[in-house]
């Protein structure tokens, strides 16, 4: 529910999916050496790295296991490590055809042992309602809104809603954070995909992510507390996504944390995120995005199972709870240090108590 929004993120992934396709010829081309067998032997400490790897992907499964089970595992990380290693080395984020072959053996795997140990959870399900445009409005300097120039075609539908209900959803939504937070926002979509579909988005309105659009769905809106989390989840996106965090960019990196056309700066939120939580199950995570095994077995680290799709939603998630909650997590589960990770910062910690004045909520 960011730019990339659940529908937008299956794109994502069919994206990803085609780029790896493109890169498989070319590796076949290259005849890598490894097919089947290990491409070196590991250290010591390689070795000890891969099983603890092997550890962290498996969750909640890792204590039910049987040793044939994750031997079974531990030798496919063993023969994936060197060419992980080999990839990172050179600052490479696509993967070779051998190293995505592994990763998705090692993720059939986890899957069905997740079926044998914890359930089948399924999938996702996503789905692709017909979005409709209602209105389009520029927000001005002083933070008004007026009816763009561009306003969608006449169509059924738009007579349900009056202009005051346009206002009073920005008002509304304006109302929940300090004056300055949508200095960066220029746009301002009323949009319909049906009840209980998306809700809301954001999405950059120029190509290096300064200028930001949110689109709102008046359908939805009526549960003003689904309505509160949505909106501090989707500005969270701004905050973790703008141009002074990452670049977006066509030069992919290992380094840090990248999506499909986007690079995180180091030092950023999403990156110290994702090097704090993700860097042990990511692979695994992007190797079958519509499964909801994935959550089932890290349930733990997760504040809701949407924050499970990937760290940019984790992130999100993980924000408007500790915005939401009333003081800092006690317990040291994952899911309640995430939480807890935004209190590292302090402009986090000073942008929280603003927008819990503005909810009523200090
Ligand atoms: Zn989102």
């Amino acid at each position: 529910m960011h730019k990339f929004r659940r529908f937008t993120l299956i794109a994502l992934v069919l994206a990803l999916l085609l780029l790896s396709g493109c890169g498989r010829e070319t590796a076949a081309a290259g005849g890598f050496a490894g097919v089947g067998g290990r491409a070196r032997e590991l250290t010591e400490e390689e070795t000890a790295a891969a099983r603890e790897r092997v550890e962290a992907q498996l969750g909640l499964l890792a204590g039910q296991v049987t040793e044939e089970e994750f031997d079974a595992c531990l030798d496919l990380m063993e023969q994936l490590w060197p060419l992980r290693q080999e990839r990172l080395d050179k600052d490479k984020w696509e993967k070779s055809t051998q190293e995505q072959r592994l990763v998705d053996k090692l993720n059939g795997l986890y899957e069905e042992y997740t079926v044998r140990y914890i359930g089948d959870g399924g999938t996702w399900g996503y789905g692709y309602p017909e979005e409709r445009t209602l209105a389009v409005f520029d927000i001005t300097s002083s933070g008004a809104i007026v009816r763009s120039q561009t306003q969608p075609s006449q169509d059924s539908g738009r007579e349900e809603y009056t202009e005051a209900d346009f206002q009073l959803l920005w008002d509304q939504m304006t109302a929940m954070l300090p004056e300055d937070a949508w200095e960066d926002f220029v746009r301002f979509t009323v949009f319909t995909d049906g009840e209980n579909e998306t809700l809301a988005y954001v999405r950059q309105a120029d190509n290096t992510g300064e200028k930001w659009e949110i689109a709102v769905d008046p359908a939805d809106a009526g549960d003003g507390q689904m309505f509160v989390e949505t909106v501090l989840h989707e500005y969270s996106h701004y905050l973790t996504l703008n141009d002074g965090q990452v670049k977006y960019t066509t030069r992919q990196t290992a380094s840090t944390y990248n999506e499909l056309g986007m690079v995180c700066r180091e030092g950023s939120y999403l990156d110290d995120f994702y090097q704090r939580f993700w860097t042990g199950y990511l692979d695994d995570r992007l190797s079958d995005m519509d499964t909801y095994n994935f959550f089932l077995r890290h349930e733990d680290d997760f504040v809701t199972d949407y924050a499970s799709s990937s760290p940019s939603e984790d992130i999100a998630e993980s924000f408007t709870y500790f915005v939401l909650q009333d003081k800092p997590r006690e317990g040291d589960a994952v899911w309640e240090q995430k939480l807890n990770f935004f209190f590292a910062y302090p402009e986090m910690v000073s942008l929280r108590s603003d927008i819990r004045t503005c909810l009523g909520l200090s």
